[in-house]
């Protein structure tokens, strides 16, 4: 039967939350197995981004006890997204269908079953959107809502409280992959895929246990990725700035001309400072949008790997091996 699922599930410093993880995710995994929704040898594939703490001796000591349990393990910490792409990257080949999900349980495991369903009904994608976001603090609700409005003026196609979790089909994942550049947006790059998709509605729950391993910077980072990744936009907004105070620029050289022949000629210090200041700013401004492009530019033409795998124990031959 052709129905291999992989649930890929990115770790950065989660001890304290893998065991309920592995425990709830295998719990899920076992009951579609047994309900033959998807093949024996189906997988949680778990990535240890970079962990500093226990979190890689827990994948090993859990791999041992179930063989369902398998992981790939990052020589440093190269990101959430990077993590998913590797390991959707190890899977494809032998999975049917691949789902993404974080580890700290904030996102409801009981959502995979209508992902699977709907993956039966013909969609390729299946998104997880969140329909209520009680737990997200005030402030993180404000910013992701304001984000989501930005992204949607600026052309960027996203499916709105939609983050990771999803499922993908093989040939959609193929897609995603064949997507070669190095900064990755990765819920912007689904849709771009294309083929069929459907969503599954889920409450968010708390972290489980632990803390965010987004912090505000690493979020304000993600989110100026986002845009400069997926919409220029902005570079022509910057012309758009141009044009206008060039209009100004000419009203304010007939005032002057006209304030000249009138003689009233305390033309000054005040304008002037206004100009230079107002002018020096939106230079400022320009150069630095222009620069955020540039530099991705420079991201991109470097090619570097997007991660580098020290032990993997997904793939079929190693399986043998244990
Ligand atoms: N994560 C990762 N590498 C990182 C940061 C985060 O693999 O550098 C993982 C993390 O372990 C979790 C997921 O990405 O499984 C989402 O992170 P988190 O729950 O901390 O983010 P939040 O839900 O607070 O936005
Ligand atoms: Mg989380």
């Amino acid at each position: 039967m052709n129905n291999k699922l992989t649930i890929v599930i990115p770790c950065y410093n989660e001890e304290k939350v893998l065991p309920e993880t592995i425990k709830e995710l295998g719990d899920i995994l076992n009951a579609l197995i047994d309900t033959k929704e998807v093949s024996a040898n189906s997988k949680l594939l778990f990535v240890d981004d970079g962990s500093s703490d226990m979190t890689w001796n827990l994948i090993e000591k859990y791999q041992y006890e179930h063989d369902y349990v398998t992981g790939l393990k990052f020589t440093r910490n190269y990101g959430h997204q990077n993590a998913l792409l590797a390991g959707m990257e190890t899977a494809v080949s032998s999975s049917d269908m691949i789902i993404t999900i974080d580890a700290d349980l904030q996102d409801d495991v009981n959502a995979i079953t209508q992902m699977i369903d709907k993956y039966y009904e013909g969609n390729d994608v299946v998104y997880g959107v969140r329909n209520s976001r009680k737990t997200d603090t005030f402030f993180k609700r404000r910013t992701a809502l304001a984000f989501y409005s930005v992204m949607q003026k600026l052309g960027v196609n996203l499916v709105p409280d939609s983050a990771d979790y999803r499922l993908l089909s093989k040939r959609a994942t193929q897609g995603l992959l064949d997507f070669k550049e190095r900064n990755l947006f990765l819920r912007g790059m689904v849709p771009l895929v294309g083929y069929k998709s459907a969503k599954v509605y889920y409450a968010r729950k708390e972290r489980f246990a632990g803390e965010s391993k987004y912090p505000l910077k690493k979020m304000l980072k993600f989110a100026a990725d986002g845009i400069t990744s997926f919409s220029t936009v902005p570079i022509k907004m910057i012309m758009n700035l141009g044009f206008f105070l060039v209009f100004v620029g000419i009203i304010l050289f007939i005032y002057t001309l006209v304030m000249k022949f009138t003689h009233h000629t305390s033309v000054g210090w005040a304008s002037l400072m206004i100009s230079i200041w107002v002018l020096g700013g939106v230079q400022l401004i320009s150069l630095g949008v222009i620069g955020e492009y540039i530099g991705k530019i420079f991201n991109e033409v470097k090619h570097r790997p997007r991660y580098r795998i020290e032990e993997e124990t997904y793939s079929d031959e190693k399986d043998n091996q244990i």
